[in-house]
């Protein structure tokens, strides 16, 4: 009698994998707001009537985005689904469908795939979003994820980069730099404290906080923190036609982020200007700081006011001295660096 086992993604093949995709799906199956998911040419979903479509790609590259001796792929699996549910967040939308791309190594083991796969699914079930298709392909270099995702937003609820008044206090959730600092400590060689490296390697979409600041009104502006404080601040201030002022001072920073910076002070520049926070950026009328804080309070997420929005162009530190530093709103950019991850 011949037996076969399957170890590695060439043993299993594509319609090996879709179908254990699809068996990893199961308790998903009967979801009333799905025609089709997997399995026919396109996927088929409802979207709420009166409700505007997002939608939102990323892609994740072996190397660039990643390094698989630095994370397990069952944590790379929730961050790949993880860094597009946070541009629904920043919308104020609702998650409800994603679709997965793949290029994978055949010599991917069964476990590691299962893991991603997990992973993956996990984050989406988190935030009541199905993955409803996708495309998988072999790669000979290494991993590619390319993930789009799609939510929807009552059309008035709508919060834009471009949306924010002269006056407006800058607030960002949760605590900055965690995940800059643990990239860092990574490509010197050294080991994060856990805490760090799970915000670098497993973020957490802030999807409670935009819908709620949205369906409230609060938020005048909203980006999601990717690319650096400062640069997606600069994107905000671009897209708004205004400037800033940043009181260092008040940045919200851990345990461990707060102790680093005691004994390299220098390292600053790695919270104002390191990515993948995924923590929201907003503004929003001095008015408002009430209702915020009680929303902070309900989503047990700190909301830190940061700054404010001025009438002109320009990027400050003002320091509570009265000092006032110009910065560049400059942070990662995939094409001056060439580090990878
Ligand atoms: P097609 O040839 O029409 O592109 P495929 O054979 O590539 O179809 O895929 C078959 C089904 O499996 C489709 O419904 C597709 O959406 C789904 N699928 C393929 N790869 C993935 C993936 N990585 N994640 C989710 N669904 C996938
Ligand atoms: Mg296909």
């Amino acid at each position: 009698m011949m037996t076969t086992t399957t170890h590695n993604l060439a043993s299993l093949g594509e319609f090996g994998f879709i179908a254990r995709l699809r068996q990893k799906l199961r308790d998903q199956a009967g979801r009333a707001d799905v025609v089709l998911a997997i399995g026919d040419d396109c996927s088929a979903c409802t979207l709420p009537a009166g409700e505007l479509l997002l939608t939102s790609t990323d892609l994740l590259i072996e190397n660039i985005h990643f390094r698989r001796d630095w994370t397990s792929l069952y944590a790379l699996g929730r961050k790949s689904a993880a860094v597009n549910l946070s541009d629904i967040a920043a919308m104020g939308g609702t998650p409800r469908y994603l679709h997965l791309g793949l290029g994978l190594p055949q010599d991917l083991v069964l476990d590691e795939l299962d893991a991603f796969c997990d992973g993956f699914l996990d984050e989406c079930r988190a935030a009541g979003a199905l993955l409803c298709g996708g495309d998988t392909c072999r790669s000979q270099t290494g991993m590619f994820i390319s993930v789009s995702v799609q939510g929807t937003i009552p059309a008035d609820q709508l919060v834009r980069r471009s949306g924010g008044q002269p006056g407006d206090r800058l607030y960002v959730s949760g605590t900055l730099g965690d995940s800059a600092l643990a990239l860092h400590l990574l490509q010197q060689g050294q080991t994060p404290p856990a805490a760090l490296a799970r915000r670098h390697h497993q973020p957490t979409p802030r999807l409670a906080l935009g819908r709620a600041l949205a369906a409230a009104g609060l938020a005048h502006a909203m980006i999601d923190l990717s690319d650096g404080l400062l640069a997606d601040l600069g994107h905000i201030l671009q897209q708004s036609q205004l400037a800033a002022c940043l009181d260092p001072a008040a940045l919200p920073l851990s345990v461990d982020v707060r102790r680093h910076l005691n004994h390299k002070p220098e390292d600053l520049d790695v919270v104002l200007r390191g990515g993948e926070d995924y923590e929201l950026l907003f503004s929003a009328p001095p008015e408002a700081a009430p209702r915020l804080e009680q929303l902070a309070v309900r989503l047990a997420l700190p909301l830190t006011a940061i700054g404010s929005l001025q009438p002109g162009e320009g990027l400050w530190l003002c320091r509570p001295d009265g000092s006032r530093q110009p910065v560049e709103a400059r942070g990662f950019n995939h094409f001056q660096s060439g580090q990878p991850a």
